[in-house]
């Protein structure tokens, strides 16, 4: 560790990807922990952060105090919840840093928020953070593309651990956007987020989700095309967490000498076309 280190603050510390993020910001060459978070009232407040997350004593006690976390820090890293995203995008403004959000299931209203925090902060937002999700984005929006939508129906699977609060993932709507963006066409009005009873054929052109649930899956994704006869499925397993928060740290990296604004992995790997 030395002195030009990128000061990083872990909100969310106790949690799965927190840990996993303090287990990993020690290991990276340039980046050093400088504060951990989790919220008022619970029972990590002042216990060690690198104990917490498996990685031994490092001397960083979990704070309830945001604001003061953020003061000297040069960026944040945030996989939380989407009410806790917004209250950090605002704290991460005013100290003009950096704020990695991993963070899905969040609202329109919680993304305007978010991303006009981009006007002071360099703000990184992903539902996926590993360079396996975003090069399959980049591989179903050509193959949404290069497939007549007259012969292709277009269907994300995705399947999580049982903890999960939200559906389709944050790493589905992202693999749904890029199909989309392929097609020419918008998500939002085109897609079909679950089907029951009696539902009638397809709509043409519709993208299709379909979300599992059960056990300890970290994430599967296969944006499946269905033409007469074939189909092409582009899939992502991940295997370990760890590949989430190498890609949050690398960003918050990355974005240490951007100008304020909003970006993606995209923009962190140099895969936005
Ligand atoms: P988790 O184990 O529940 O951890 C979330 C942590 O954030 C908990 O410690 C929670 O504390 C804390 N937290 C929530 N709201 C807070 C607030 N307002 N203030 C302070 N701390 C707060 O969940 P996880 O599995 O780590 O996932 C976290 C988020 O990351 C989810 O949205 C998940 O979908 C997303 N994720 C994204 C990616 C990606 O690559 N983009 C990858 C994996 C996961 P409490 O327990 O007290 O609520």
């Amino acid at each position: 560790m030395n002195d030009t280190d990128m000061k990083l603050v872990v909100v969310g510390a106790a949690g799965r990807m927190g840990q996993t993020l303090i287990r990993i910001i020690q290991e990276t060459p340039g980046a050093k922990l400088h504060a951990a978070v989790e919220r008022a009232g619970s029972t990590f407040i002042g216990k060690d952060a690198g104990e917490i997350a498996g990685a031994g004593f490092i001397g960083v006690p979990v704070t309830d105090d945001p604001l003061q976390a953020f003061l000297h820090a040069e960026g944040v890293i945030d996989f939380t919840s989407p009410a806790g995203t917004v209250e950090f995008a605002g704290l991460a403004a005013q100290a003009r840093i950096v704020h990695v959000v991993g963070t899905t299931g969040c609202s329109e209203e919680d993304n305007a928020k978010i991303e006009a925090a981009g006007r002071h902060a360099r703000v990184v937002k992903s539902g996926n953070m590993s360079l396996g999700v975003n090069l399959l984005s980049v591989l179903a929006e050509q193959a949404a593309r290069a497939l007549p939508v007259s012969n292709w129906d277009i269907e994300v699977l995705e399947m999580h651990h049982k903890h999960k609060v939200d559906a389709p993932s944050g790493t589905a709507l992202l693999l749904g956007e890029a199909a989309a963006k392929g097609r020419g066409i918008d998500l939002k009005s085109q897609s079909v987020r679950t089907r029951d009873g009696h539902t009638g054929a397809r709509p043409q052109g519709a993208i299709g989700f379909a979300t599992l649930r059960g056990g300890s899956v970290v994430g599967e994704h296969s944006v499946i095309l269905a033409g007469e006869g074939e189909l092409v499925t582009l899939s992502h397993s991940a295997l370990d967490r760890s590949i989430f928060a190498r890609g949050a740290v690398a960003a918050a990296l990355w974005a240490r000498d951007k100008k304020p604004g909003f970006y993606s992995m995209l923009d962190v790997l140099g895969l936005n076309a």
